[in-house]
Order: structure tokens, then sequence, then C-alpha cells
């Protein structure tokens, strides 16, 4: 089974759009997408249509959450509320039900999937260091587990040893060793890892492998619509930075 995995969209269609066509090309049984589809960019409607489309399992991700009012936007920066202000005015009826009704967490055969972490989902959490991939590998219980919410794809593996460390490579042969895999898929429509492409992974189940792709997309479309509804300059240069 071959398996892609989206996060982290932000209503960035332009993005999403070019994932989806690079994804049709790749012989994919499913495609999976662990939430955020709307806050920053301009097409939080547009996102969801296709998503609930594409997609037979998708996750709450904290801005879907905000956008819907399930999650005070207290915590988030000035940026990222303005964006779930905006996001939360023009989001229609029926997209409101589709975020409203998501799951936080789901887990098929050998893999779990969240947004932010295994360890409380809910209170959206970021893995943003060695000690704390740690703790969080104590609350999957399965071989993988996919997250988003950080924006950087990364692969963290606990070893047959246990031994955890950070693959350096954003692709990897499981083989049969033992090891358990926490794999940060990356964003489509919003990437911080200096690198501007989309960004998403491929499990394949029986070849035991597991790559990121990027995908190239129309960015200043993307820009020029987000200047368009005055969203914040910061977030609209922060695209083309890559961060
Ligand atoms: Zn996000």
């Amino acid at each position: 089974m071959r398996i892609a995995i989206i996060s982290d969209i932000h209503a960035n269609l332009e993005a999403l759009e070019a994932t989806f066509e690079d994804i049709e090309n790749q012989t994919i049984d499913e495609i999976i997408c662990l939430g955020d589809i709307v806050g920053y960019c301009a097409n939080p409607n547009e996102c969801i249509t296709l998503v609930n489309k594409k997609c037979p399992v998708t996750l709450l991700g904290n801005h879907d959450a905000a956008a819907v009012g399930k999650l005070s936007t207290q915590h988030f920066n000035i940026h990222a509320k303005i964006a779930i202000d905006w996001t939360a005015e023009h989001l229609n009826r029926k997209s409101k039900t589709y975020l409203e009704n998501l799951p936080l967490r789901k887990h098929f055969d050998s893999i779990t999937y969240v947004h932010s972490t295994p360890y409380e989902p809910q209170m959206w959490y970021y893995i943003t260091s060695l000690e704390e991939a740690a703790f969080n590998f104590q609350f999957f219980d399965t071989t993988f587990c996919f997250v988003g919410h950080t924006h950087i794809p990364i692969i963290i593996v606990l070893d047959e040893k246990r031994e955890l460390y950070v693959h350096q490579d954003t692709k990897i042969d499981f083989g049969d060793s033992g090891a358990r895999y926490l794999i940060n898929v990356g964003s489509v429509g919003q990437p911080r890892d200096h690198n501007p492409d989309s960004c998403y992974g491929i499990i394949d189940t029986e070849q035991q492998r597991y790559y990121a792709r990027r995908v190239k997309y129309d960015l200043q479309k993307t820009q020029n619509k987000m200047r368009k509804i005055h969203m914040p300059e910061f977030l609209v240069t922060r695209l083309q930075e890559g961060k």
C-alpha cells in the first residue's frame, strides 16, 4: 500500500492543487491529511472542498479548531490571530461543519496519525527536541507515527537498541530491525525549512520505505491573493523564504 500524507495546507490553494497533481503521478492508494487546512492564506473554503474530496481521513489542526471557535487564539501570535479572524469570518456553513467534526487522532494497522503530538493532541504541543520526541514515543504503540504542526519535515528513529536519533535525510528504508519512527511530513502551504516548495510524504508499506516530496507551485499567485485580502506582509513574504 502506498499512502500519501499531507499536512498544514493553510488555505494555500495553489500549493494544494500542485501537490494533488504530483500525488496523482505517484500511484497512491490513499491520501491522509493531518490538518491545518485553513489559516494564513486566502482560500480556506476551496481547500476544505478539495481535501474533503480527496482525503478519506483528515484530522483536526489547531488553526482549524481556532477557526471554528473550538480553541481560543490567546496563544496565537498576532499574525496568526489576524489570519484566524479573517478565516472565521469567511468560512461557509459547510466548511464550518466539516472542520467541527474532524477527529484529533487516528491509527490504522502499523501507523498512528496526529496533527501535533501523540501525547494529549488537544494541547497542541510541538516536538522540537529529541527529549520531546523521546517522551512522545511512549504515547503511541504502532511502528510509525506521522505528525505535522511544526512545518519542518524530519524523521526521528528509535532503533532496536532504544537509541534515539534524527535521520539525516528526508527518505528512509525501514528494513525489519524493529525500529520505530516519528515522522513529520512537513507543510504543503507554508514550509518553514528554508525551502518554499510544498512538502508532503509517501509511505510504501510493501517496499518498507518513506520519502518526502517537494513540489513547486505558483507562489506569486498565492501571495497576490493574500495581499488583496490584507493579510500581514510578514505572512506573505515568509512564503517565498520558506520560514
Ligand atoms: Zn500549521
